[in-house]
């Protein structure tokens, strides 16, 4: 992509109603719109972060054996009154009704469509287990939606549903998204941390949030301090392995984690106080066991092997890409600007050209651009005519993680420089070398 030909709307100025750094950053760097209060229109860059987020996220769903599908963002009143949260849900949800006054809502969850899918198809315990998924938009009309694309009323929410047999097997099920949730946050390059959590309006008895540790972070969370460094499961781990999977929960929970609703003052004092973290985290992601709940005034039923009806084992699984996106740069920024893990970088590489019109540079700058184009790289040109120290505090600001430097200087040597956004460290070399380093 050419610079000259982008849409990248960078903000010089700090806007003001930006209360924290990860929103800042996103309007500084022209990745969101607010059109109104909560909801958001996601610019080129933005957008670009938030397709490698999904592509992640997606990955690790179908690994764990979850099968992509797609539902609506409107949904029937009706259905929710069948499962009775028509009248539960309360003000978060945006209720409509269309021309002939039938009420429709925009759904803040798919517990009872995915129910309905199910129901309509599934009637044999042999098609089990069975795991849904999509990545849609959702609609939450919250009290005080703030932080930019962190608590949103239209927000993304890949929202997974599970359904067995019986209860050992939901277990199983639940385990393979725990898994595929580590898997999913390590390779966004986050560290987040399973805590016992509250089931709140879905419901249920067995539940865990995935806590990001950070200052700006909305939850407060107590755990023991060696979560920090636990292992991720392996891109090998065997999903259907249920003896390891179940190992894998068991070590992730073996430590004490609870979000405030959960805490329990007397078990954290049994840690011993310098292992001890007290801390804000961010909610990036929430697993749930809830039984029958849904699936019992629903009639989701499967014959089982013993010839009789049996009402199915539900479980549900939900990640915010749109929150994660804030999240990551939460974690991941300094006095510049944002700095994207290379997993998730809206760009791998931004080519500067130090002099844009001048036929060496323009020449270097272009060779580098199609070769490491060609090899498959998302690659940023900056051709624009802007002083050097706009090119670089753009650059910066927008964290691509590594930077390719091309002077006039540098160019009549046939070199360029590099520099590594993370670290800063800076490097000349051949442009031969630069462009191996980076395909
Ligand atoms: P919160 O406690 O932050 O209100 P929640 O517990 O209501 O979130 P869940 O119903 O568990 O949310 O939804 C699953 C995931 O969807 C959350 O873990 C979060 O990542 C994301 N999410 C929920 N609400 C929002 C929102 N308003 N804006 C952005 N993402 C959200
Ligand atoms: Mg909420
Ligand atoms: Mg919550
Ligand atoms: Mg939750």
């Amino acid at each position: 992509m050419r610079l000259s030909r982008y849409f990248m709307p960078i903000l010089k100025e700090n806007p003001k109603e930006a209360e924290i750094v990860s929103h800042r950053l996103m309007l500084r760097a022209g990745m969101v719109r607010q059109q109104s209060q909560g909801i958001y229109s996601w610019l080129p860059l933005g957008k670009r972060v938030l397709d490698k987020v999904n592509k992640i996220i997606r990955e690790e769903q179908n690994r764990a054996g979850a099968i992509e599908i797609l539902m609506p963002t409107l949904q029937s009143a009706e259905l929710w009154q069948e499962s009775g949260r028509y009248d539960d849900y309360g003000k978060e949800m945006l209720r409509i009704k269309d021309r002939q006054d039938r009420p429709m809502l925009y759904g803040p969850t798919n517990e009872e469509m995915v129910t309905d899918i199910f129901r309509s198809y599934v009637k044999s315990y042999k098609d089990l287990p069975l795991n849904l998924y999509h990545i849609q938009l959702k609609f939450r009309d919250e009290i005080r939606p703030r932080f930019g694309t962190m608590r949103s009323r239209e927000f993304m929410m890949k929202d997974a549903y599970s359904f067995d047999l019986t209860m050992e097997a939901a277990v199983h099920s639940y385990n393979k998204m725990f898994a595929a949730y580590l898997r999913t946050f390590d390779r966004l390059g986050l560290r987040a941390i399973p805590m016992r959590a509250d089931t709140g309006p879905i419901g249920g008895n067995h539940s865990h949030e995935f806590i990001i540790l950070a200052e700006t972070g909305e939850s407060e969370v107590f755990c023991h301090k060696d979560f920090v460094d636990f292992d991720i499961p392996g891109a090998d781990t065997d999903f259907d392995d249920v003896r390891g999977l179940q190992a894998i929960f068991d070590k992730w929970t073996s430590l004490y984690a609870a979000t405030s609703e959960m805490h329990d003052e007397a078990a954290f004092a049994a840690v011993p106080e310098g292992e001890r973290l007290s801390a804000r985290g961010i909610e990036v992601g929430h697993i749930f066991y809830f039984g029958t709940k849904y699936s019992e005034p629903m009639g989701a039923k499967v014959q089982g092997p013993d010839g009789k009806e049996h009402t199915v084992h539900m479980g549900s699984y939900g990640i915010g890409p749109t929150r994660l996106v804030p999240a990551i740069i939460e974690a991941s920024h300094d006095d510049t600007g944002i700095i994207w893990p290379a997993s998730v970088a809206p760009f791998d590489a931004v080519v500067i050209n130090m002099k844009a019109g001048d036929a060496a540079c323009d020449a270097t700058c272009d060779a580098i651009y199609a070769a490491l184009s060609n090899a498959g790289k998302d690659v940023l040109l900056d051709d624009t005519d802007d002083r050097a120290g706009t090119k670089f505090a753009t650059a910066d600001l927008i964290g691509v993680p590594v930077q390719v430097i091309a002077g006039p200087r540098s160019v009549a040597n046939g070199e360029v420089e590099l520099k590594d956004r993370k670290t800063g460290a800076r490097e000349t070399m051949t442009v031969e070398a630069a462009i191996n380093k980076l395909v």
